[in-house]
């Protein structure tokens, strides 16, 4: 595959910090569960809260179906891995890799709001906001990209290239 570099290491530690630093100031003295979609958002949410200075935080981790090994999402969100503890009266931040059609992110939220959390947020670490076929809309963005194909931190192509240390497209 030829790869090309569309957010470099650089700018993804210093953009993840930022996110950090304003999560930290926004959540202040509050109770905090981050919740991190398996497994696109691995490396994104441990670096990410990292940078939260908050002693009232907790990791959760949720696996839901999405494109399978096909490139389109179908909107229907299947559970493969269900969080441990109860969420409700919490304030929860959902951590995802990448916003595309908005079909995953628009069923989770609705599920997850069920369960009555005191809030619920949504962080992204790209957002491929031209692909929407739903309105949704994440409270913090690391990035906005146009409509490609992106692998790397995290994402993947058939489970391969999640470990590159940089966002990467693929140019044919
Ligand atoms: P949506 O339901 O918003 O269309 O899709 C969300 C999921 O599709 C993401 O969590 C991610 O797993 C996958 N996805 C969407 N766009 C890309 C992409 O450009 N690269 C990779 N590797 N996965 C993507």
């Amino acid at each position: 595959m030829n790869l090309k570099t569309l957010i470099s290491e650089e700018s993804l530690q210093k953009r993840i910090k930022e996110l950090g630093n304003q999560i930290t100031e926004e959540y202040k003295n509050k109770e905090l569960i981050i919740i991190c979609i398996l497994t696109g958002a691995v490396y994104f949410a441990t670096e990410l809260t990292k940078y939260i200075d908050n002693t009232n935080l907790k990791i959760e981790f949720m696996k839901v179906s999405s494109y399978g090994n096909s490139t389109e999402s179908t909107g229907e969100v299947k559970i493969k891995k269900d969080l441990d503890s109860s969420i409700a009266g919490k304030n929860v931040i959902i951590v995802e890799d990448i916003i595309d059609t908005g079909l995953t992110m628009h069923t989770l939220k609705r599920i997850l709001l069920d369960r009555k959390p005191e809030s619920l947020k949504i962080c992204t670490m790209l957002d491929k906001k031209e692909r929407r076929k739903v309105e949704i809309n994440a409270d913090y963005v690391g990035f906005d990209i146009p409509n490609k194909f992106v692998l790397g931190y995290g994402l993947d192509y058939e489970e391969y290239y999640r470990n590159l240390p940089y966002i990467a497209y693929c140019e044919d």
